[in-house]
């Protein structure tokens, strides 16, 4: 499995924020969003090949017991299986950080879905070739639902503009399972002044749809600096 990085910090998005944990990044994404902050396991995949053991050994180094299996996209990787099988085995707390594209079916505390919507298409002109494969692949409802069914899950949203809410609105009609409860909204943005941006009007409007707010405490922890 190629793995651009494993660390440990905070997580800092979703149910979990604040949660110590160990971070395992695999390289490599089937889409290519615009925004993506992490290109280096998307757009330009860096990192070596570490088998199951290796990766559990990285990973024993540290007390932590959550791990947060992140990417680019770790559903890519069948070796995502066996990896989450021994976390398991070993108690720890597994969450894995998908884009919701492809199923497999592995061992996991909680799913983290993060949907793409039409915000996320890379430039048509400057890649016309991913931004054809990213539209065809961004929306997999049937793998959405297979998740739905078989994990428990929170699903984030990144919001750019007032106008996704409304296509927001519609993804979520077509899952009516979903409660408000596992819905979060985080603005677009690298740096704290942009997300505070958005912050200004998407807080009160998550509040007023019983939404939670999604701040990515890590940007302004850390900034956007790998391995963190
Ligand atoms: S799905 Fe995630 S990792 Fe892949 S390109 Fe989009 S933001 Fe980056």
């Amino acid at each position: 499995m190629k793995i651009a990085e494993i660390y440990r910090s905070i997580q800092g998005e979703g149910v979990l924020t604040g949660a110590e944990s160990i971070f395992i990044r695999a390289s490599g994404c089937n889409l290519r969003c615009w925004f993506c902050d992490t290109p280096y396991a998307s757009w330009y995949p860096e990192g070596d090949d570490y088998s199951v053991n290796e990766i559990m050994e990285r990973v024993s180094v540290w007390e932590c017991r959550h791990v947060v299996l992140t990417g680019g996209e770790p559903m890519l990787f069948a070796e995502l299986i066996p990896l989450c099988n021994r976390l398991r085995a070993e108690n720890y707390h597994i969450t894995i950080e998908t884009a919701g594209t492809l199923f497999l079916p592995v061992e996991c505390d909680l799913m983290s879905i993060s949907p793409k919507t039409n915000n996320s298409a890379p430039d048509a002109t400057d890649h016309p070739r991913w931004h054809r494969r990213h539209e065809r692949s961004r929306f997999a409802p049937h793998v959405i639902r297979q998740l739905l069914n078989s994990y428990h899950c929170q699903v984030k949203f990144v919001v750019d503009h007032e106008s996704d809410l409304e296509e927001i609105d519609e993804y979520l009609r077509q899952f009516p399972t979903m409660t408000p409860s596992q819905i979060y909204l985080m603005p677009q943005g690298r740096t704290p002044d942009e997300l505070h941006q958005t912050e200004i009007w998407l807080k009160p409007l998550c509040h007023q749809l019983g939404y939670h707010f999604c701040p990515r405490k890590q940007i302004e922890w850390f900034g956007a600096a790998k391995g963190t």
